[in-house]
């Protein structure tokens, strides 16, 4: 609830402004286990393919895949394998079926 000047106001009534928000560069690393990092709110639990994040300030905070793909634009050179669920080299990129997957996850629909 929105209040000026302690009376309850109706945010409809403001006049608002189409505002971009500047991207902002992290650093960001997909772990493969288990893992754990002790934050100023306590410890917190990271699960394989989640993404640690480090801040401009060097911060590190977690990341949930989801979150990461719904947020992030991959890096450089790289793509996001929709079968394994991880960042790939560009070099290992395929197009199949519509769907972008890496060469391991090619190779194993190949066997099957
Ligand atoms: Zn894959």
């Amino acid at each position: 609830m929105l209040k000026i000047e302690d009376k309850e106001f109706n945010p409809n009534y403001l006049l608002w402004l189409e505002a971009i928000k500047q991207p902002v560069t992290v650093q960001a690393c997909q772990m493969f286990t288990y893992f754990t990092l002790d934050t100023d709110e306590g410890c917190a639990f990271g699960h394989p393919g989640d993404f640690l994040i480090k801040g401009e300030l060097g911060e590190l905070n977690i990341c949930g895949q989801e979150i990461y793909r719904q947020t992030y634009t991959p890096p450089e050179g790289m793509f996001w394998c929709e079968a394994c669920d991880k960042l790939r080299a560009i070099d290992d990129f395929n197009f199949e079926d519509g769907v972008e997957l890496c060469d391991a996850c090619i190779a194993e629909l190949r066997e099957e």
